[in-house]
């Protein structure tokens, strides 16, 4: 067994055994189902090799972590102009906190945020029907991993869509500012709906090889974006994509990761992997509690940290 698998595997057994699980998300009361001793990891390494253990091949709601990939799409469509609409400094603050964006005249600090990841969907889905848009998504996600078989969990996204009155808060005070382009509801009809996309942690760390090997996917050579916007999109998921729990998911860690409330953290050694867990138990800044520590065991004992060994 290679160094990698038998992390993997001890990792996983580690995590099933722990009594400390977070708490799981049930502001999103469809979330609320999922069950906390529910424990995955995937790692998909330089040569395309899958180590996996645990729950690994159950989807779960990949919620935030989809952050990545429409930032991604928006980058691509309009370039550097999306940093006119949103900017890419940590915030310090809650994942839905309003109060920074009355300070910053409706520009959000940064695209992994709620506000941020909202006007970002807000520039996908201008000058397409939101159903185009979402389609777009959906249809990146499973060219990137490989899989039509991704699909939208529908009673996720009703959930969010019912309960979702700080988010549409914040969409329509972007709005106010001229942030947003589109009918408000449109905009968060399709961010609900990519936040609700389900993938198993083997599903989600094939998705993220392009970020690991700059850029381009290493089984088909295809080159999904330039290599210097792989390495941006990874400077901000370091710097941003923990929330105000960013700072200690750097120090732990040492690698750009992006969590989201249903429990996944997409993370990515630059070079070497790209890693999925999920255990929906989450911490007091709502990342994966579990998820934090496996990951910071397994960047321990593989030397992945970016900052050194
Ligand atoms: N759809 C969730 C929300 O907007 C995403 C939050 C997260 O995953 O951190 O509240």
């Amino acid at each position: 067994m290679s160094q990698l698998e038998s992390a993997v595997k001890e990792i996983a057994e580690e995590m099933r055994q722990r009594p400390d699980r977070g708490e799981v998300a049930t502001y999103i009361p469809e979330l609320a189902r999922a069950d906390p001793n529910a424990f995955g990891l995937a790692v998909v390494d330089a040569d395309g090799n899958v180590v996996y253990a645990g729950d690994a091949d159950t989807p779960f709601s990949i919620q935030s972590v989809s952050k990545v990939f429409t930032l991604t799409i928006a980058l691509g469509m309009v370039g550097d102009r999306l940093w006119n609409r949103v900017g890419r400094e940590p915030s310090g603050s809650a994942f839905n906190s309003i109060v920074q964006l009355e300070r910053e005249r409706g520009i959000p600090r940064n695209p992994f945020i709620n506000a941020g990841a909202i006007a970002v969907t807000d520039v996908i889905l201008s000058g397409h029907q939101p159903r185009e848009a979402l389609g777009e998504i959906l249809r990146f996600m499973q060219f990137l991993a490989d899989d039509p078989s991704i699909t939208i969990d529908k009673a996720v996204a009703a959930s969010e869509n019912r309960t979702g009155f700080r988010n549409r808060a914040l969409a329509n005070y972007m709005k106010s500012f001229g942030v947003i382009e589109n009918p408000v509801d449109f905009t968060l009809g399709v961010y609900f709906h990519h936040c609700a996309i389900a993938m198993s942690c083997r599903q989600l760390a094939m998705a993220g090889r392009f970020l690991a090997y700059r850029g381009r996917n290493p089984s088909t050579g295809l080159q999904v974006v330039q290599p210097d916007r792989a390495r941006r999109i990874n400077a901000i998921m370091l710097t941003c994509g923990h929330y105000d729990g960013s700072g200690e998911f750097a120090y732990h860690v040492g690698l750009p990761g992006k969590s989201g409330v249903g429990g996944g953290i997409l993370a990515i050694a630059p070079g070497k992997a790209s890693i999925a867990v999920w255990s929906p138990g989450l911490d007091a800044a709502g990342n994966s509690h579990l998820g934090r520590i496996a990951l910071e065991e397994l960047t321990k004992r593989m030397g992945w940290s970016i900052f050194g060994a």
